[in-house]
């Protein structure tokens, strides 16, 4: 296993920022302790590996470099819960484990050195794990997209099984729901769209 030293260094490649942050220390625990848990020595390597990120905040980003897992490659998964946990799946095994930081354990403060503050802390104490199923299903797993249709409103292309039926018609999610974003009309002109 790599040292913490150079995966709290790939942590900060990746985050950025001239500081490292509480949430990228403790993240990057976080991670070596998930994969640890599996069994996995050298997370870069191993293609395995999936994890869901409970955050979107510093940690994603120290599981994301730790765990050598990205969006891109459908190894990274991000479930909206606000929370700083992790779960860690191993495809090859379908072993999953939980992790998530412990309720007590005390807020660093900004003036406070990261690496210095958590230094003292044992896994143990910083955060609870379980032992977990996840099912994976086939259209969110890394590879090629199992699926392409073409929304029957907009006509953009939909993969891997996004699109949704809507009276029997097979809609993109943003026509079917209504989008995210709201469209400027003056400068979809200029876009060329009509
Ligand atoms: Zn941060
Ligand atoms: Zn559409």
């Amino acid at each position: 296993m790599r040292s913490l030293q150079h995966d709290v260094e790939a942590a900060r490649r990746v985050h950025g920022g001239r500081h490292l942050c509480h949430g990228m220390v403790l993240g990057v625990r976080l991670a070596r302790l998930g994969c640890r848990l599996l069994g996995i020595d050298d997370p870069g390597s191993y293609r395995d590996l999936v994890v869901y990120t409970e955050t979107d905040r510093c940690a994603a980003d120290a599981v994301s470099a730790v765990a050598g897992v990205t969006l891109g490659r459908r190894r990274l998964k991000w479930v909206d819960y606000g929370k700083f946990a992790a779960t860690f799946v191993d495809l090859a095994t379908e072993r999953a484990v939980r992790v998530w930081a412990r309720p007590d354990v005390p807020h660093g403060r900004p003036d406070q050195d990261a690496e210095e503050v958590w230094r003292g802390f044992t896994d143990e104490r910083l955060f609870y794990w379980q032992w977990v199923h996840v099912e994976v299903p086939d259209c969110d797993r890394p590879g090629r997209p199992i699926e392409k249709v073409w929304c029957e409103d907009c006509g953009e292309e939909v993969r891997d099984s996004r699109h949704v039926g809507v009276e029997g018609r097979r809609l993109c999610r943003a026509c079917a729901h209504g989008p995210y974003y709201e469209v400027l009309a003056a400068q979809s002109d200029e876009a060329g769209v009509a």
